[in-house]
């Protein structure tokens, strides 16, 4: 019984403390910041994006310029064909002409494409370059939104670490496996530790049986089947 009054009591201190905790966790400051991070994360992310898709497009590059000069040499081996060993019926004629247009084709493709990934990674190389350029800005707010965070959380920290010290002195009394499942518990639902109050669980208003009442009034620990809490008498 005892154990209990002194986890209760533990508990009015520490729950200050959470409250306090939580008013510093909500500072407008502190969201901004937050918001100033995730920003400069989401540009981080994009930056990379854009740096992987100007790399992928370097390397399709450099192989369609491969195979330019494949095509070239092709047609180059033509052209010599048709020099020392010229095609002597009209069919032949018109074999190898055909044979050429494939091969000028191609090439003309290729270069199609090539001018296409030219295009394309100058259009990428400006996006990465606003991309910096917000990232860069969001470090500067972000910077500046930090400073003023931990001006303003410097006293409501002190007054934190006052309630602290104030709850953690209370904590030496409390049983320590009463304790670990007073922690257990919190991690579910806060505040974890409920009065009986005319029959009911204080914390869910649940009426409780007769034989859950006779449990808690003879000191035993009994949890809330409805929500949890440790019920103490
Ligand atoms: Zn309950």
């Amino acid at each position: 019984m005892e154990q209990f009054e002194a986890l209760w009591a533990f508990q009015a201190e520490d729950i200050k403390a959470d409250a306090i905790a939580n008013a510093i966790k909500r500072s407008p400051t502190r969201q901004k910041l937050e918001k100033a991070r995730d920003f400069i994360l989401d540009r981080q992310k994009q930056y990379k994006q854009i740096e992987n898709e100007i790399t992928a497009m370097v390397d399709r590059k450099d192989i369609i310029e491969q195979a330019v000069a494949r095509s070239s040499s092709q047609l180059e081996a033509l052209k010599a064909r048709f020099v020392s060993n010229p095609p002597q019926s009209p069919e032949e004629v018109k074999a190898l002409l055909s044979e050429v247009s494939r091969c000028r084709d191609t090439i003309r493709q290729y270069e199609a494409e090539i001018a296409r990934i030219v295009r394309e990674s100058t259009s990428h190389d400006k996006q990465q370059h606003v991309v910096r350029m917000e990232a860069a800005n969001a470090k500067k707010s972000f910077d500046q939104l930090k400073a003023e965070y931990e001006k303003e959380s410097q006293s409501r920290k002190a007054e934190l670490d006052e309630q602290r010290a104030k709850a953690r002195a209370l904590q030496d009394a409390v049983d320590p496996a009463l304790l670990e499942e007073y922690n257990t518990i919190k991690r579910h639902i806060s505040p974890p530790v409920a009065r009986l109050t005319h029959g009911q669980c204080s914390g869910c208003n649940t009426s409780l049986p007769s034989a859950v009442l006779s449990r808690i009034k003879n000191g035993a620990l009994v949890e809330c089947e409805t929500c949890g809490r440790m019920i103490i008498q």
